[in-house]
C-alpha cells in the first residue's frame, strides 16, 4: 500500500505516538473496505462555474463499509497480524502476541474487540473517497443520463465524453479496464462518424 495511503489512516494521539507508528510502516499493511454505494450526492456549479462535489456517505453506505472493515479485521487477525488499528480513534488498536496457528475467530479478548468495532461511530471514521463515476451517465433516453450509447451528450453536437463519468452507476469494482473499454469504445465509433 501507498505510504501516504497508511500514513493518512494512522491515528494522531501525539507526535511521539504517530512517530513511532510511522516507523513501523515497513510492517505494516492498510486494507480499504470499498463500498459500491447505494446512494448519492451532488455536483454543483460555483458561481464562477467551477464545479463543486458534495458528497456525506448514507446511514446505510456507512454501514456497508463499517461491515467490510469488520470482515477485514477478522481476516487479519487469523492470519496473523500482532496489530489492528481500525480508521475509528474511538476505538484502541488491538494486540496480540498468539501465534497464527493458534487463533480462533472466536477468541474472547479479539470477540470483545470486534463487538467494539461493530458498535463504533464510523461518522468519525476516516472515509476517503476513490473510483468516482457516473457523474454524466451514458443512457437510452436525454431524459435519463448525459451521453448517449456513444458518448455523445444528448443535447450538444460534436461533444463527446469518454472517461469514467460515463458510467450507468458504480461498478463496485476496480474501475479502470471497464474505462479503457468503453473509451476505446467510443473513441472507435468518433473515427467511424469522422470517415
Ligand atoms: C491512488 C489511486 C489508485 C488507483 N488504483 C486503481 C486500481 O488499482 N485499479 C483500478 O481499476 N483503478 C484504480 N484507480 C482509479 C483509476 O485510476 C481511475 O478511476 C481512472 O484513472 C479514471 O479515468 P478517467 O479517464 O475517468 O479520468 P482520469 O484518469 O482522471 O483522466 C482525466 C484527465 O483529464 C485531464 N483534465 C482534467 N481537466 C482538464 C481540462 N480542463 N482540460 C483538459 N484536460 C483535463 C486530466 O489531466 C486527466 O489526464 C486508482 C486511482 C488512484 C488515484
Amino acid at each position: 500500500m501507498l505510504p501516504f495511503m497508511t500514513m493518512l489512516q494512522i491515528p494522531w494521539h501525539d507526535g511521539l505516538q504517530y512517530k513511532v507508528d510511522a516507523l513501523g510502516f515497513r510492517h505494516m499493511n492498510n486494507f480499504l473496505s470499498l463500498a459500491r454505494d447505494r446512494d448519492t450526492g451532488s455536483v454543483y456549479p460555483e458561481a464562477d462555474g467551477s464545479p463543486t462535489v458534495a458528497y456525506t456517505p448514507s446511514t446505510f453506505d456507512r454501514a456497508s463499509i463499517q461491515a467490510g472493515v469488520v470482515a477485514i479485521a477478522k481476516i487479519c487477525y487469523i492470519q496473523g497480524a500482532t496489530e489492528l488499528i481500525p480508521p475509528v480513534r474511538s476505538i484502541p488498536s488491538f494486540k496480540s502476541d498468539t501465534p497464527a496457528s493458534e487463533r480462533n475467530i472466536d477468541d474472547s479478548g479479539f470477540s470483545i474487540w470486534i463487538t467494539q468495532l461493530e458498535q463504533a461511530d464510523f461518522t468519525k471514521a476516516l472515509l476517503v473517497s476513490g473510483h468516482q463515476m457516473g457523474s454524466c451517465r451514458m443512457s437510452k433516453t436525454k431524459e435519463q443520463g448525459v451521453v448517449d450509447q456513444h458518448g455523445k451528450v444528448w443535447e450538444t453536437e460534436n461533444l463527446y465524453i469518454a472517461d469514467a463519468s460515463v458510467f450507468p452507476s458504480a461498478s463496485g469494482v476496480n474501475p479502470m479496464i471497464t474505462i479503457m473499454a468503453i473509451s476505446d469504445r467510443i473513441a472507435r465509433g468518433i473515427a467511424a462518424g469522422l470517415k
